[in-house]
């Protein structure tokens, strides 16, 4: 086990060892759930209001919403970069962009000599202009790069816990194209990667692809909402939720889709992706051409696609939350199982996660002693893992060791001679 490699290597951890403890109380000026249970289950560590930083729990959470993105980005033929922090004033003054009455969240500094530089808060001029010096020709298109990266961003008001961050992590990814077919298609390529993202994060069917402002080349950009009583935004959604429309253009996409508002209603919800179409306008205002194949310099057609990724932790943690704690999908659990030996004797429960671990079940062991059963068990809730399994003595005398899923009251004994089938059935 590689308690100080990258979480990857190991698939297994002792809780002894874990330097993080769980807490009874969140801080006091905590005040969204999804921070609150996160903080206090060990995941995440406040900073100060809107900034948090990730604990090896937390980090598997992120690792895991990342790669099942990334896998869908790779698929969809993205290729995976990372941009800088530091950003040149001039990247953002040709679109305007770098003007703060025009984007209010920015945080700016100055070197040494005076120079003025931008934290980013956002890379889509950053990667054009990178891009413009590799795409020349109509045979460097398509492209798509996409990266996961620290967003910072000056917000006015940061109350939602890692839900709305000073500073979060981003999936953007940006296409480039020829034509406007070509784009159109890219697009809705992504919009089916994203659904199964969201799918394989275990909120697919809370997700919806709504109509929303800020597109610049076509009327409407599109957004994933995931229904959340603590998001932020207010979706419009008819009975069988096959149509979903953002507050904001409420009146506007209604005309368009020509259906009556009153058969739409308002939930919460929260802002999970946001996908756009530039066309040519991006590219015409900082120059991004390409050659065609008769020689003539055309604008080069965008389009950009962001996913939230501490946000969907978030948001996974407000929804499925119970009161006793968090509840991970399996998929983004950091674990799949948290193994519980309970009294002194622990030599039957050490097998057991040496034969989890032989078996490759990730697993988290609490081998801790002189700590009560009733503050594990309250640990395992809060801690939220998939499957429970629970070494005692009592479980042995009942036949072996007892599993639990954790959103399930009653428990069942399995032997330990069938626990590894079981466990590998189950997951
Ligand atoms: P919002 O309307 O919530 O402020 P935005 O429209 O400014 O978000 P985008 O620039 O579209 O955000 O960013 C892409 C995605 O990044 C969003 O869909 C959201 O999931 C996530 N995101 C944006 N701002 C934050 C933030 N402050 N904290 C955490 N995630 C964020
Ligand atoms: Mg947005």
């Amino acid at each position: 086990m590689d308690l100080f490699g990258f979480p990857w290597h190991y698939r297994a951890m002792r809780q002894s060892q874990l330097f993080t403890k769980t807490r009874k109380e969140a801080p006091s000026d905590e005040v969204a759930k999804n921070a609150q249970l996160l903080i206090r289950a060990g995941y995440a560590y406040k900073v100060m209001a809107g900034v948090y930083a990730y604990t090896p729990l937390g980090l598997r959470v992120l690792e895991k919403i990342k790669q099942i993105v990334r896998e869908e980005m790779n698929t969809a033929g993205g290729q995976e970069i990372v941009m800088t922090s530091l950003q040149k004033k001039s990247t953002w003054e040709g679109t305007g962009r770098w003007d703060d009455a025009v984007v209010d969240v920015w945080f700016k500094s100055k070197l040494k000599d005076d120079t003025e530089v931008g934290l980013a808060w956002s890379h889509e001029e950053a990667i054009l202009e990178m891009m413009q010096s590799f795409i020349k020709s109509y045979k460097d298109l398509p492209a798509s790069v996409y990266q996961f990266q620290t967003k910072l961003r000056n917000e006015l008001r940061a109350k939602s816990g890692i839900m709305r961050g000073r500073e979060f992590v981003m999936k953007d990814m940006y296409s480039l194209h020829t034509t406007k077919e070509d784009m159109d298609m890219y697009y809705d390529k992504i919009i089916d990667a994203y659904k199964k993202c969201y799918e394989r994060f275990g909120i697919g069917e809370s997700t919806f692809v709504t109509f929303a402002s800020g597109g610049a080349f076509t009327k409407f950009s599109h957004e994933f909402q995931t229904i959340c009583d603590a998001g932020e935004d207010v979706l419009y959604v008819n009975e069988d939720q096959s149509v979903a429309v953002n507050e904001e253009v409420l009146d506007d996409a209604t005309h368009e889709l020509g259906i009556d508002k009153t058969v739409l209603k308002p939930v919460k919800s929260a802002e999970v992706g946001n996908i756009f179409k530039f066309g040519t306008e991006k590219s015409e205002k900082m120059g991004i051409y390409f050659t065609d194949s008769e020689g003539a310099q055309r604008p080069i057609y965008l389009a950009s696609y962001g996913i939230g990724i501490t946000r969907v932790m978030g948001v996974v943690v407000e929804k499925f939350a119970d009161d006793k704690g968090i509840v991970w999908p399996a998929s983004i659990a950091p674990f799949q199982v948290h193994l519980l030996g309970l009294g002194e004797d622990m030599a039957d429960a050490d097998r057991v996660y040496q034969d989890l671990i032989d078996a490759g079940v990730e697993v988290l062991y609490d081998d801790r002693t002189g700590v009560m059963a009733g503050e594990k068990f309250a640990d395992a809730d809060l801690l939220g893992m998939p499957t429970r399994i629970v070494i005692s003595k009592r479980s042995l005398e009942n036949g072996g060791a007892e599993v639990k899923g954790r959103t399930r009251s009653e428990g069942e004994i399995v032997p330990l001679t069938n626990l590894i089938a079981h466990v590998q059935k189950t997951h």
